[in-house]
């Protein structure tokens, strides 16, 4: 599937974009703090395609989400990321009104700004419900339609799914390609031995990844939550740790199935335990996790163990924490596997927003080979289905 995507998909090379306007889908969903952006890395991440478009003489109207709003809300505008963008490039970038009803999308398009950009996409009911008229005035601003938010492209909405048709000309920018790029080396045909390291909350949202990867992969080195699910299917005791009672079943399905295609999958052997999450000061390392007691991490032979499989690798895909690692005390068992992913030889693709954020707060982030910045599309993509947003681009599919 996506060899076939990273074929059949036009990018940003393939488009004469002299003297045209393109419509570029971004996410700009940044973390926000009284109304400034707090961290700008998913508008810098932005800025090659846009900076490509610019110098080959064309002109852009930038389209993105931001937080949650039910319908127009001041405190959710989107002018605080176009000043940020507009710092980036110095360059002006002009926000169109809200209120779209008055406004002529042809005069938008043939405007003299270089840089246009939409209020927040959620103050439109018609992004998430659809919209006939949105997507007609949004098309009409410009000739080409360009998706460079991977991060939105799971997700059904008008922007990302519908717009498109809209266009004669669509494709790509530079970062979905690279985020393509990056998922395509560890679905197709990648370097032996593979490895995954899953983590996190549950099971039930990264169960489609694991029944995906385990004809690919060698490995599978569990932790976080959903490992207790696994424990507990296993008829291990897992005291009074997070478990999805009602995955229990899938869980076992999982289990036999990598039995059967003889992987090695490999649970925690032992835990960081404690009786309560909000009292890390008590917190032990135990093989066994008596009554009463969590596991919050994976202890020190589960770190050992599974730096053994990490240092042999030439394939990692990890996605998912080892542990509730946004408390320092229990963050030892992901801090240690990141540093072991970030030193061993393997070409690491990592998914998940946690998962990202823990190693980018580690500061290992530029020992890995990828690190994507959709945390859903990444794990939809490691499904194997593509993306609703990526797919619809298809040329002859
Ligand atoms: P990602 O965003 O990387 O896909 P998830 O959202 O699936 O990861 O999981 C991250 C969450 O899982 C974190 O908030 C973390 O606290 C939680 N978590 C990890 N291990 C445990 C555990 N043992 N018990 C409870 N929660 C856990
Ligand atoms: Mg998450």
């Amino acid at each position: 599937m996506i060899k076939k995507i990273l074929d059949h998909i036009r990018t940003l090379p393939d488009f004469d974009f002299q003297g045209k306007r393109a419509f570029v889908r971004v996410d700009f969903n940044c973390p926000m703090d009284r109304r400034e952006v707090a961290d700008n890395t998913r508008i810098e991440s932005t800025i090659p395609t846009i900076r490509y478009i610019l110098d080959r003489g064309g002109k852009l109207i930038i389209a993105s989400h931001l937080g949650r709003p039910q319908g127009y809300e001041e405190e959710f505008s989107i002018r605080p990321v176009a000043r940020e963008l507009g710092r980036l490039l110095d360059e002006e970038v002009m926000v169109l009104p809200f209120d779209l009803s008055k406004e002529d999308p042809h005069t938008w398009k043939a405007s003299e700004n270089r840089i246009l950009m939409t209020e927040n996409l959620r103050f439109f009911p018609g992004e998430t419900k659809g919209d006939d008229n949105l997507a007609a005035f949004l098309a009409g601003t410009a000739d080409i339609y360009i998706n460079d938010a991977f991060g939105a492209s799971h997700r059904k909405h008008l922007s990302v799914y519908s717009l498109p048709a809209y266009f004669e000309e669509r494709g790509i920018g530079f970062l979905v390609e690279k985020e393509l790029k990056a998922f395509c080396k560890v679905l197709k045909d990648p370097e032996k031995p593979y490895t995954v390291i899953m983590g996190g909350s549950k099971v039930s949202d990264k169960i489609k990844v694991l029944e995906h990867l385990l004809p690919v992969a060698d490995q599978f080195l569990i932790g976080g939550a959903m490992a207790y699910t696994l424990l507990k299917a296993k008829g291990v005791d897992v005291g009074s740790s997070r478990v999805e009672e009602d995955r229990l079943d899938t869980a076992r399905r999982i289990l036999d199935e990598a039995a059967r295609l003889n992987k090695d999958f490999i649970l925690p052997v032992d835990h960081c335990i404690v009786k309560t999450v909000d009292r890390p000061g008590e917190k032990i390392y135990s093989r066994q996790i008596e009554t009463g007691y969590m596991g919050v991490d994976i202890g020190p032979e589960t770190v050992r163990l599974f730096s053994a499989f990490i240092r042999a690798a030439r394939t990692i895909v990890w996605n998912g924490p080892m542990g509730i690692f946004e408390i320092p005390d229990y963050a030892v068992g992901t801090n240690r596997v990141a540093e072991e992913v970030s030193r061993s030889g393997a070409y690491t693709v990592v998914g998940g927003g946690d998962s990202v954020r823990a190693l980018r707060a580690l500061g290992v982030g530029d020992e890995i080979g990828h690190m994507s910045t959709g945390g859903g599309a990444s794990l939809k993509l490691l499904e194997g289905n593509g993306l609703p947003g990526i797919n619809v681009l298809l040329e002859n599919p």
